[in-house]
């Protein structure tokens, strides 16, 4: 599924493509130097109207390139750009609100086409917003931070938050066309990068022991921010996003597998408030090591697994204990509330060792508590 296309563009890391197998196919372009790319980004184009959506951090480093490339390979383009606040706060209805204004303000018709230009807030926003506008324009996502690349700008999740919780307003809307410029990475600060290679090592640890043991000898030069290394790591991880998300688009099944450390990952969140403390991709390396102990304790994964994927978590720079003051009956009681609970009681994605994970229903509330106990 891999094509190298290195050669037909010119850049200086070979490009990769993937496809990914939808209602309606998309790809997935991957290197160095693609924003500036502009046949590349006009590519999906199909109208005359283009909004560039973009956060205050990302849009002083790259949204005139962008604007640029699009403007030189398509000068009859109607181009508007609308940029709101960084962070997880920003992703609200009324920004949400702002986006459709924005969409209103150019004129935008069916077949015009929003750019969501940066990390997930952008592109779940973004992407929101060109889900509703006239019930669904195309949406290409140009995403700017690793979580982005490997986890949020693949299979077509949408949403904003509101008070009552996270993500709990959104749409599925696949995108049209994902293109991650790897070289944007490098302004990306040190602990987020990390914070999506606890995704990128997720995909390893449910679904590929060989990419798990090929992270785990690589992990100095993906840390560094070696181009071809994250290239290859986020190439891999898009391809078992996608063909996760392609067997079961809707989460009835298989897709829940993605979420293997989230349902702890979520409960820290949520106990230690979400402004402060570990981010999600740290909240999620916690998880996944108290994911394996659980599986441990229920007999799934061995100690030995569990104790490895710590080190390895560790080799990473990343967080494996609960953070101090977060009791255990605390986090228990946040996982009874977690969405994901079905009437069946507590549901976890159990891991059976490097590669192979399952869902689980049912689990002892009390073995939950005692892998909490012994983390603290
Ligand atoms: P983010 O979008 O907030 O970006 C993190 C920070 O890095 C921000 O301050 C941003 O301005 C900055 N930044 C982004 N790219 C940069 C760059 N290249 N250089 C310098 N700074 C840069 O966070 P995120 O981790 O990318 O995404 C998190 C969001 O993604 C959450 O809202 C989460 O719910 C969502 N998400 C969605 C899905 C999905 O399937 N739709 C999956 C996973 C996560
Ligand atoms: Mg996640």
């Amino acid at each position: 599924q891999l094509d190298n296309l290195g050669a037909t563009t010119g850049m200086s890391t070979p490009l990769q493509t993937l496809t990914v197998a939808a209602a309606t196919p998309y790809p997935i372009h991957i290197g160095a130097g693609l924003l500036d790319d502009g046949a590349l980004l006009a590519q999906p184009l199909r109208g005359r109207h283009a909004l560039i959506v973009s956060d205050a951090n990302i849009a002083p480093l790259y949204a005139d390139r962008v604007e640029a490339a699009l403007r030189a390979a398509r000068p009859e383009l109607h181009i508007a750009r609308h940029l709101i606040g960084a962070g997880e706060a920003e992703k609200t209805l009324a920004n949400f609100s702002g986006v459709i204004d924005a969409l209103a303000a150019l004129g935008a018709s069916r077949d015009g086409c929003v750019y969501a230009l940066g990390g997930g807030v952008v592109g779940d926003l973004a992407g929101f917003a060109a889900a509703c506008w006239m019930r669904g324009i195309d949406i290409v996502q140009l995403p700017t931070t690793l979580l982005s690349m490997v986890d949020s700008s693949v299979g077509g999740k949408t949403a904003v938050d509101i008070p009552q919780g996270k993500n709990l307003v959104g749409a599925f809307h696949i995108p049209r066309a994902v293109i991650a410029d790897t070289a944007t990475l490098r302004t990306l600060p040190p602990r987020e990068l990390r914070a999506g290679l606890a995704e990128v090592i997720k995909y390893g640890a449910i679904v590929d022991a060989g990419f798990l043991h090929w992270l785990d000898a690589h992990h100095a030069a993906l840390l560094t921010g070696d181009d071809a290394m994250l290239a290859e790591a986020i190439a891999c991880s898009c391809q078992h996003k996608a063909a996760i998300t392609a067997r079961d688009p809707l989460e009835h099944g298989e897709r829940a597998l993605l979420n293997f450390g989230h349902t702890f990952g979520h409960a820290i969140e949520a106990e230690q408030g979400y402004a402060e403390g570990l981010n999600h991709g740290e909240a999620v390396a916690v998880g996944m090591l108290l994911a394996a102990r659980l599986s441990a304790a229920l007999g799934l994964a061995s100690w030995t697994d569990a104790e490895a994927l710590r080190a390895l978590l560790l080799r990473f720079g990343l967080p494996v204990d609960v953070p101090a003051g977060l009791a255990p009956e605390a986090l228990l009681a946040r996982m009874r509330l977690d969405k994901k609970v079905q009437a069946s009681g507590l549901r976890f994605i159990l891991w059976d060792g490097a590669g192979a994970a399952r869902i689980v229903a049912d689990v002892d509330e009390s073995a939950v508590l005692a892998v909490l106990r012994d983390a603290g």
